[in-house]
């Protein structure tokens, strides 16, 4: 297949057009074995040495990505998790990053619990105000500049190019978490990103059975040789089979995208008009703070992920919040469940999951919206809100 002809659904649906050599099969093998024979000569010529570092079965999953992103290399981890805490251990002790206010609540544990112990100088910002951002960067001093958009769950933009331009003037890198956009929708790299990060246990696997991390980078550069040995040191690397399934979710990201996107769309225009809504969050919707920018850096859609602001009772009795929980507790085609990406839609009540020091309001449903009929999805949320 040639990378530079077809369009980036073609090289997903056909995993890069892979063809067994020597069994001519279509669906790649996987590669069981943690060891590889030493030369006669005691070289390696065959490259690799060890599967910690050199598994046969994620070289495929990678080199999808890495077209995908339109990167130089990709790295597939243990977890979402272990890819984004890896960036931030490859810089070293004193140096300062900036991070979004408003982003994935485990990864902002993590920096506020350890990356900070461990002596990064960690400061949380309003990453979609660039003003905010050229006041809090430190030239010379700040080494890194995490970006998520949209920002799980208020689904905040960022505009990537901009930011971009404010870090890499003052001498630091920029990294996405682009779980949520994907690279259906935005190619970080091509805003001028260094790395992208993805919860490959989302959209990019899709089908909520495998927990999987990436990092592709735009080029081979000082950090990227810095991250690439600690996959192996730290040991977060992916397990066989989930490399290989990764693949194949990825074959079906196109299709499975768009048409949450689309379904998405549908879903926040609806409820945006709802008398038991408060407030729709969605970058798709034109009165949505972010929506400018995302129109401009998001392609084809606005992604899968909303948030439901649920109203009170009129006469005050019921809270926001307790008739967001029992909303949540009236569905039946949606399932009530933490993650995304999947192909089943799900609800959440986030605050309950933040906990404390959580931006997100009480009131809100986070809802991941999977391929299912359209139709069905409004009548079932309608149908709980009513009864909520
Ligand atoms: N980034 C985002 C935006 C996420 O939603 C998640 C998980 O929910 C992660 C990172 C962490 O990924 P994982 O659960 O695969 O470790």
């Amino acid at each position: 297949m040639n990378e530079k002809t077809v369009k980036p659904a073609s090289i997903a649906a056909q995993a890069l057009g892979w063809v067994d050599d020597t069994t001519k099969a279509l669906a790649p093998p996987i590669h069981t074995s943690t060891t590889f024979i030493r030369d006669p000569d005691n070289q390696f010529r065959s490259g690799r040495i060890y599967a910690r570092d050199n598994n046969p079965t994620f070289d495929q999953a990678e080199a999808v990505l890495t077209a995908l992103e339109g990167g130089h290399a990709s790295l597939v981890f243990a977890s979402g998790m272990a890819a984004a805490t890896t960036v931030f251990q490859a810089l070293a002790p004193g140096d300062h990053v900036l991070a979004p206010r408003v982003m994935y609540w485990s990864l902002r544990n993590w920096l506020l619990n350890f990356a900070t112990h461990w002596g990064l100088r960690v400061e949380f910002i309003d990453m979609s105000d660039a003003d905010a951002v050229r006041g809090a960067v430190q030239p010379g001093r700040t080494k890194l500049v995490w970006i998520e958009s949209p920002a799980n769950p208020l689904w905040t933009i960022t505009d990537i190019a901009v930011t971009c331009e404010i870090a890499h003037a003052a001498g630091a890198m920029v990294a996405v978490d682009s779980t949520a956009a994907t690279p259906v929708l935005t190619r970080p790299l091509e805003w001028g990103a260094d790395i992208v990060m993805h919860s490959a246990t989302k959209y990019l696997n899709g089908h909520s059975d495998l927990i999987a991390g990436t990092l592709t980078t735009g080029e081979d550069s000082a950090l990227w040789h810095r991250v690439r040995p600690l996959r192996a040191q730290l040991g977060s690397v992916l397990g066989t089979f989930e490399a290989w399934l990764l693949t194949r979710g990825m074959r079906t990201l196109f299709p499975r995208v768009r048409t949450a996107c689309a379904s998405a769309q549908a879903i926040a225009e609806h409820f945006a008009r709802h008398p038991r809504v408060l407030e729709v969050l969605y970058p798709g919707l034109p009165a949505f703070p972010g929506h400018a920018i995302a129109a401009k850096q998001m392609r084809g859609g606005f992604g899968g992920m909303l948030s439901i602001r649920v109203r009170g009772s009129d006469d005050g009795t019921v809270s926001g919040e307790t008739a967001a929980i029992a909303t949540a507790a009236n569905v039946e085609l949606w399932k009530r469940a933490t993650s995304l990406g999947g192909v089943e839609s799900l609800v959440e009540h986030r605050a309950s999951v933040e906990g404390a020091g959580t931006p997100v309001p009480a009131d809100l449903l986070r809802l991941s919206v999977g391929i299912e009929d359209t139709g069905d999805l409004i009548a079932d949320f309608e149908s709980a809100l009513q009864r909520a």
